[in-house]
């Protein structure tokens, strides 16, 4: 089949490689679509300790069950699923507490431990094809369902930082991400939504998804907007969905007193930020992280997606063919895409 293999940082190979192997109780699934995503951008240019290289990464996909491996019946040939790129084990510590995103045996991940789905097919792991795969409706396209893991995430950071009608959200980051939080915010019912991005461009997607006021923050001080924008106070809800020192820091000086603040963008190991003990604790500010998703987060962003209460197409601003994936990274990386559907 044909795939898309990265060899070293920074340099992919599309070529032949063997259909991979289909284990008791997996399923093989011929990819319709595969999407990028920052992660897959960040393993691309500098790879990672725990990716073992040569890897077919790409872990957001859909398509249609090809084959069956022993044992499985919940599926069948021919089925259009989507899976999730990991599943917990459910017996850890946290997952005995539910906090699955948190799981410490979290197994295969697809496109990091396993071969990915940038590639005409992909194996799904069995813990995945019991726990975090589903069958996709009729009225939901395979574009749409290949959204499924990051907005699961973004559900689950949602969840933490629990948005009530009425209040004023400030989201920091015009990424996917960042648009999945604003759609999120406003259905949740908050008003208004701020949102912040370092180029005019990706700003133009959370106009269009209805955020209030829009910040180009390379040439205005974002805290001062939204400070002005709220009568001086701040947000009731700070989202962080970029993941550098500096957003982090912001989104700190952005929350109202008894605001709270979600930081959901990760950055690199090692990184930390100053903390403002005053605003801390004489301002009761709530600071909270959120990672990865849960199987009921992962349902609950299925739901969205058929509801429609997502508009998953507008986070998908380009389509190639597989044999453009570093194209389709390159684009990713410059900030010029949000993300591009890519075609087997
Ligand atoms: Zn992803
Ligand atoms: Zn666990």
């Amino acid at each position: 089949m044909k795939a898309a293999l990265l060899n070293a940082p920074g340099r992919i190979s599309v070529q032949d490689i063997e259909l991979p192997e289909v284990g008791p109780n997996e399923i093989l699934v011929q990819n319709r679509v595969a999407l990028t995503c920052g992660t897959d951008v960040k393993l691309y240019k500098r790879g990672h300790p725990l990716a073992k290289l040569p890897l077919v990464i790409g872990h957001e996909f859909a398509g249609v069950v090809s084959k069956l491996g022993k044992g499985v019946n919940t599926f069948k040939e021919g089925d259009r699923v989507v899976a999730v790129n990991s599943a917990p084990c459910n017996e850890c510590y946290f997952c005995l507490r539910g906090q699955q995103n948190l799981c410490e045996n979290l197994g295969k991940v697809i496109g990091f431990s396993v071969p990915g789905a940038y590639a005409e097919f992909v194996s799904i792991p069995d813990r995945i094809v019991e726990k975090n795969t589903l069958r996709i409706p009729e009225n939901v396209s395979f574009e749409e369902a290949a959204i499924l893991e990051p907005l699961a995430c973004a559900v689950h950071g949602s969840e933490l930082s629990a948005i009530q009608p009425g209040e004023s959200v400030a989201i920091i980051g015009s990424g996917p991400i960042g648009l999945m939080h604003l759609q999120l915010a406003k259905n949740a019912g908050a008003s208004p939504i701020m949102i912040s991005n370092r180029t005019a461009d990706r700003l133009q997607f959370a106009k269009h998804l209805g955020a209030d006021l829009m910040i180009i923050s390379s040439q205005e001080d974002q805290v001062q907007r939204v400070l002005e924008f709220t009568e001086g106070r701040g947000a009731d809800v700070v989202i962080e969905a970029v993941g550098s020192n500096d957003t982090w820091e912001k989104a700190l000086q952005m929350a109202r007193k008894g605001g709270r603040v979600l930081m959901f963008g990760g950055c690199a190991p090692g990184t930390s930020v100053p903390l403002d003990t005053y605003r801390m604790h004489y301002e009761e500010l709530t600071v909270k992280g959120a990672f990865h998703h849960t199987p009921a987060s992962v349902r609950k962003a299925m739901d969205l997606i058929t509801s429609r209460a997502i508009n998953a197409k507008a986070i998908i601003t380009h389509k190639m063919k597989l044999e453009q994936v570093t194209e389709a990274l390159e684009l990713m990386a410059g900030g010029k895409a949000l993300k591009v559907s890519l075609s087997p």
